[in-house]
């Protein structure tokens, strides 16, 4: 029997929504999705299907829940959510941003959120004077800057993203002890390297390193293996291609997940799993998308 296995993918899950970043589900919306996962889908462990899938023994509708980059809300938030339903999560953590670090990323939102003029004026080619009087503009030149940014090569997009917010903001990732507890709750820990580059963008020496410092430094931590992986990013022929695919078999990992949209299949590399992100907010068309990418 030829079945399919859905992956979801989520980054966040916040206490509260938050009007500048409207695609994050807060935890009351995330509840819904999970509980509505968890009715209409067979929600098993990442690991598990994945050995499930390749034998050819999932059950109809197999569905698994994964996080990318280690957000603490994912810890606080997201995991007492799971617990109630029951539910298993695969959470992939770039190792790097453990204990204190921040994602350049959320720079870049809380330089938006933060600015005290009408037009903000950055050292970002293409960003210059950047209209953020409104919250529709501030949406559009968090979006602007995330594009600017994200292609450029590892360090310069971390300072640059850095420069945009002088004053220590918020701490948003996970600790160490959220990584443990998370396990100990019965949750799949992966890697998704350790500095978060795109790979594609590294010399090989340097994609290898980083995903290997990611993998070891998790395995220090949980004194466990880790042997899912996820691409940063994702895109394949974009973010990564074969060669890292072919990294990522050799330093051991069973299994790594892409972006691309999709629901996995028996004849799908096992290093190149595709996944979602169930975007649409309201519960009729986050059904839909589900049941449109099963095949039984
Ligand atoms: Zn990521």
């Amino acid at each position: 029997m030829n079945r399919c296995l859905s992956i979801l993918v989520y980054h966040r899950v916040l206490a509260r929504p938050d009007p500048l970043q409207p695609a994050l589900p807060d935890a009351r919306q995330f509840e819904r999705h999970m509980s509505l996962l968890k009715r209409c889908f067979h929600v098993l462990p990442l690991s598990c299907a994945i050995g499930r899938l390749r034998r050819g023994t999932l059950p109809a509708r197999a569905a698994c829940i994964t996080f990318d980059d280690g957000y603490a809300d994912n810890a606080s938030c997201a995991l007492p959510i799971l617990q109630r339903l029951g539910l298993n999560a695969t959470f992939f953590i770039a190792s790097d941003y453990l204990d204190g670090g921040r994602m350049w990323n959320d720079d870049v939102i809380a330089a938006v959120r933060h600015a005290r003029q009408p037009v903000l004026r950055l050292e970002v080619p293409g960003c210059d004077a950047l209209q953020v009087h409104t919250l529709h503009q501030k949406q559009q030149a968090i979006e602007t800057l995330l594009q600017a940014l994200k292609y450029l090569p590892v360090q310069q997009r971390q300072a640059l993203a850095g420069s945009l917010v002088p004053n220590r903001q918020e701490e948003l990732m996970m600790r160490s002890e959220d990584v443990r507890a998370l396990l100990a709750a019965g949750m799949e820990i992966g890697a998704h390297t350790a500095s978060h580059p795109i790979l594609a963008m590294q010399s090989d020496v340097d994609a290898y390193a980083d995903m290997r410092r990611g993998k070891t430094a998790l395995e220090d931590l949980t004194q466990a293996p880790v042997q899912l992986f996820a691409y940063p990013n994702g895109k394949p022929g974009v973010d990564f291609d074969q060669r890292h695919a072919d990294m990522a078999r050799l330093l051991g990992f069973r299994a790594a997940v892409t972006t691309a949209p999709g629901a996995a299949h028996a004849a799908s590399d096992p290093l190149q799993l595709p996944r979602y992100t169930p975007w649409e907010q309201d519960r009729p068309r986050f059904l839909l998308r589900l049941l449109a990418s099963r095949c039984n």
